[in-house]
């Protein structure tokens, strides 16, 4: 058997819910933002609600940041160095 590929990355969607509205929905990884902190607590990711628009902060550990990062979530250091 032979893997084909068509070139392009496949497409990526990262299920996520609103702690607001409670949607449950997938979003591409343009929709997220992921800020990496000097420590856990000032690192999470960020997205917007695509139902009620509020903005949604959560915290990531080590394996969202990897999951997300790997995904082509554009990231964000905090911290310089
Ligand atoms: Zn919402």
């Amino acid at each position: 058997m032979t893997t084909t590929r068509a070139g392009a990355t496949a497409p990526v969607l990262f299920k996520a819910a609103c702690p607001d509205c409670r949607g449950r929905f997938e979003l591409d990884p343009d929709a997220f933002r992921l800020a990496i902190g000097a420590s856990r607590r000032t690192t999470f990711y960020s997205f917007t609600c695509p139902d009620c628009g509020r903005a949604v902060r959560k915290p990531a550990g080590e394996r969202i940041v990897e999951l997300l990062s790997g995904g082509g979530v554009r990231t964000l250091r905090l911290h310089l160095g």
